[in-house]
């Protein structure tokens, strides 16, 4: 058994994590990052990405969630879309990040991707035109991406980015490294070790054997799905509840001419009129016809020549937060009635927009719900106060899982606002 000392762990380096790691390095406190994950370099840009970096769960019920473990989490394979907080934030709880996301935006250089980037793209010009007819409004989305890196024909943000325009919190993780954090990657923290009710350090297992950490604060950001497995076996028995993960259906069409979404980029338009209930939006034609092979719809193989004409589109749910996860990581996600009668109204409607751009009606197949964003967890107002604290004195969450419902978007900049705000309260003295 190895034992180690910091004054602060961070466990995982999403944008949770590494966003506190970070913030904390560069007010030059004593910071030690463990990650389970490796820091893989080869197989970015790659679809090797999805053997390596990609973890695939399915729930009891049979729903499949993906997240990224690997030094910056799930970031490494996002699609790079930036949404503001949700409204619940500020109105319910009374958490405003308004100046962390402000100042996020101008430090990434975060923006509606511009003109110039999508105005070659038949295919979504026909679907944004298409939605406009039936009143609906696919805008450009803000993304974490450098326009003048990435190229606009590309559409591989899922498997890494090696152009490096897409911004992931490796960054933040590398920068706390040059201001003297320190990582351990393949660090599976196993649970929070306590004294007189404080937290007094983590047991992780690593590929040389146990190692213990002492340390006087321990931050988790894990995830939706690892921060309440470590919880549990630390004995908060409220966490690993209300899981949510917004599940995506992924639907394609063949176009009855050439326009279809082939070389164009998933996620840069989207219709924001039923956040709350589903966000519809854009999906290249090589990841809407793989999203179908990957829900063992396997007819739809036969067309892999068609695919230049193939026509893609999303539907995001906003699910109730109804499932769970146990210590052991059994997971349990069912689509409630609700979900269901939600995720067919934004099927029907972007099926509706798909045929009026030329998309041939019995061509449609639609791969049904895919989750991405687990959190709900470890929940503000259950398992973890405003301040991100937990039962356990200076043992704190900051990642998706303190959200106490979906708000329906993609959360990394709410996450990042988070991490800084919070980061920001434990400081002894100013960042740089
Ligand atoms: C395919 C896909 C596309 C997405 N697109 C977008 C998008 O466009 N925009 C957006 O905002 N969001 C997007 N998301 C969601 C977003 O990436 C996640 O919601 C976000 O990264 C969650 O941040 P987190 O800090 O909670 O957890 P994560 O980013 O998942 O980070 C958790 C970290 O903890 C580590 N870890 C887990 N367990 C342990 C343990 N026991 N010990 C040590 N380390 C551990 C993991 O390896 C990981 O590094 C997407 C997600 C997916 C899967």
């Amino acid at each position: 058994m190895q034992t180690l000392q910091a004054d602060t762990v961070v466990v995982g380096t999403g944008p949770g994590g590494a966003t506190i790691a970070r913030e904390l390095a560069r007010a030059g406190e004593d910071v030690l990052m463990l990650e389970k994950g490796r820091d893989h370099q080869v197989p970015i840009g790659s679809i090797l990405a999805y053997a390596t970096m990609y973890d695939i769960r399915k729930s009891k019920e049979g729903v499949l969630i993906r997240r990224g473990i690997t030094t910056g989490g799930s970031t490494m394979i996002y699609s790079g879309n930036s949404y503001d907080p949700p409204a619940f934030l500020k109105k319910e709880l009374k958490i405003d990040l308004a100046k962390e996301v402000k100042e996020t935006k101008k430090e990434l250089g975060i923006q509606p991707i511009p003109r110039n980037y999508y105005e070659n793209w038949p295919g979504t010009t026909r679907l944004v035109a298409a939605a406009d007819e039936l009143g609906y409004s696919m805008e450009p989305q803000e993304r974490f991406i450098d326009p003048d890196l990435c190229d606009p024909s590309c559409d591989r943000c899922l498997f890494g980015c090696k152009r490096g325009a897409k911004w992931t919190s490796r960054e933040y993780v590398y920068d706390a490294l040059v201001h003297g954090a320190r990582i351990i990657t393949q660090c599976d923290v196993q649970k929070v070790i306590t004294s007189g009710g404080e937290v007094s350090g983590v047991v992780a297992q690593t590929p040389q054997g146990t190692l213990v950490v002492n340390a006087g604060r321990v931050i988790l950001g894990a995830g939706g799905l690892g921060t309440p497995m470590i919880l549990q076996r630390s004995g908060i028995k409220g966490a690993g509840t209300h899981f949510f993960t917004d599940p995506m259906s992924v639907m394609v069409g063949l176009s009855s001419d050439s326009a279809g979404t082939w070389h164009e980029i998933t996620y840069t338009f989207a219709d924001e009129s039923h956040v709350g209930e589903f966000v519809m939006g854009n999906v290249g034609a090589v990841n809407a016809f793989m999203a179908q092979i990957a829900a063992l719809h396997l007819p739809y193989a036969r067309r892999i020549a068609q695919l230049p004409k193939m026509v893609g589109m999303f539907v995001k749910l906003c699910d109730e937060p109804t499932g769970s996860i146990e210590p052991d990581g059994t997971l349990h996600k069912a689509f409630t009635p609700k979900d269901e009668e939600t995720m067919a109204k934004g099927v029907d409607a972007a099926k509706s927009i798909m045929v009026k751009a030329g998309v041939i009606p019995g061509t449609i197949s639609v791969a049904k719900g895919i989750g991405g964003h687990p959190g709900g967890t470890a929940a503000i107002g259950r398992v973890v106060g405003t301040d991100l604290m937990t039962e356990i004195k200076n043992l704190y969450v900051c990642d998706n899982s303190v959200m106490p419902r979906s708000g329906g978007i993609p959360p990394v900049l709410t996450l990042i606002a988070l991490g800084k705000r919070f980061a920001r309260s434990l400081q002894k003295k100013p960042s740089a």
